[in-house]
């Protein structure tokens, strides 16, 4: 069974084919810098076997249609594809940020479903117009299969409502639908069900703290395997400090940059967006850009690194007092599963409460499920890799079995 996933941003499409019989990827691609004069169409065919082989191709890619047309191209190549006959995708499968309230899972997309995407747009004005875009795309290239929508809200629908609202009047939630939606959904259940398994556990009987740290960051509260709180709330901006997104700020900063620094809406939403997080604080947002700064003495580098990971403590004891028992921590994406010192310094001084890092398996190179804490630690600390297509590609498996 081939499964082709799709994540559709504004401007680039990202895209991976899986044979689901093995689990294991066909080809992965990415279109860049769609609309711009110069864009470029990357496909790694069969990779991590003596067959692999890189297309690329740089040339002005109009939209969307033309980008996913390209990659379609290069996927059927006669020589050295991986699509002979486009029957042979079982389903294509849509990554979709924003599925507000209406979608607890996976779901077929009918001409309905996209209407409710549609509708979701102001929950995420950036995001789902670009996803709505690859739907469309897909189902005019591969007429006739099964198209999927997996939703990177849908996993926190089972939030209560005590934390899922905001204390805000009612109405703006019964008018607006304004509350807490929590994101990286795929990536949370992922690597809560990855860490089941390798614990040897039923996922239904753990508490865990999911923390993923890549560009951008969050932290997730499951109870008996569902999610009960998240550190992303209505937008992906709030909770745990990310690459150039603020996180948790006074809500009154708004009226303070309006009324003292003469900025309006939009400028404000750009700088908590894109000018906030570790690059507001330091000027850099990659986490290996920090480190190297770090030792050659900048200081700002040195209090974004503490900014961030005191931050994340702080969700990790929110979070423990909202599970009670926590079975066990998890840390994943680029920095949670490549950065030890990250997951030291968010972890420091939690030993009274049952977590104690093992420094010597924590400095070692991951790429599978990796214990990281000490046999004595109360609370056992994983490094668990995400796949986020991998996810969405098993999701599709479930609704196509139905
Ligand atoms: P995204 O959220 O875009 O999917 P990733 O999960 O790929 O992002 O994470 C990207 C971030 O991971 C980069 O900004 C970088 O800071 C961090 N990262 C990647 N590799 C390492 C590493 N070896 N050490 C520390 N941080 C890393």
């Amino acid at each position: 069974m081939k499964i082709l996933v799709i994540n559709s941003g504004s401007s680039s499409i990202k895209f991976q084919l899986l044979d689901m019989a093995r689990e294991s990827v066909l080809a992965s691609g990415l279109v860049e810098r769609i609309g711009e004069p110069q864009g470029l169409v990357k496909c790694i065919l069969k990779p991590g076997t003596e067959k692999e082989h890189v297309v690329k191709k740089t040339q002005a890619i109009k939209d969307h249609t033309s980008g996913m047309r390209l990659a379609v191209e290069m996927l059927s190549d006669k020589d050295q594809g991986v699509i002979a006959d486009k029957r042979d995708v079982s389903a294509v499968g849509h990554r979709v940020v924003h599925g507000g309230e209406d979608f607890h899972e996976p779901t077929v997309i009918t001409a309905e479903v996209l209407a409710a995407i549609e509708k979701n747009i102001p929950l995420a004005p950036l995001h789902n117009p670009a996803n709505m875009d690859g739907i469309r795309v897909a189902q005019e290239l591969f007429a006739g299969v099964v198209q999927v929508a997996v939703f990177d809200t849908a996993f926190h629908q089972t939030i209560p409502p005590h934390a899922y609202h905001y204390a805000l009047p009612y109405e703006l939630y019964e008018k607006e639908r304004i509350r807490r939606y929590g994101f990286h959904g795929t990536s949370h259940k992922f690597v809560a069900g990855e860490c089941a398994k390798a614990m040897g556990r039923s996922l239904e009987e753990l508490n865990l703290i999911t923390i993923h740290l890549g560009n951008g960051c969050s932290m997730t509260a499951v109870e008996n395997g569902k999610s009960v709180d998240t550190t992303l709330g209505l937008t992906p901006l709030e909770g745990l400090v990310m690459g150039t997104r603020s996180g948790d700020v006074d809500p009154a900063i708004h009226a303070f940059l309006a009324r003292n620094c003469h900025m309006d809406i939009e400028a404000i939403d750009r700088l908590l967006n894109k000018d906030s997080g570790l690059k507001g604080l330091c000027g850099l947002n990659d986490m290996r850009d920090i480190h190297a700064a770090i030792a050659a003495g900048n200081e700002r580098a040195k209090l974004a690194l503490a900014v961030q990971t005191y931050r994340n403590k702080k969700y990790v004891g929110a979070f423990m007092a909202v599970l009670g028992r926590v079975d066990a921590i998890i840390f994943t994406a680029g920095i949670g599963e490549n950065d030890g010192v990250v997951r030291t310094m968010s972890l420091q001084g939690l030993e009274p409460f049952g977590i104690s890092l093992d420094r010597e398996a924590n400095t070692q190179r991951m790429t599978k499920p990796t214990l990281i804490s000490q046999a004595e630690s109360r609370t056992q600390v994983w490094v668990i890799p995400t796949n986020e297509e991998l996810a969405i590609a098993r999701e599709i498996k479930v609704v196509l079995s139905r």
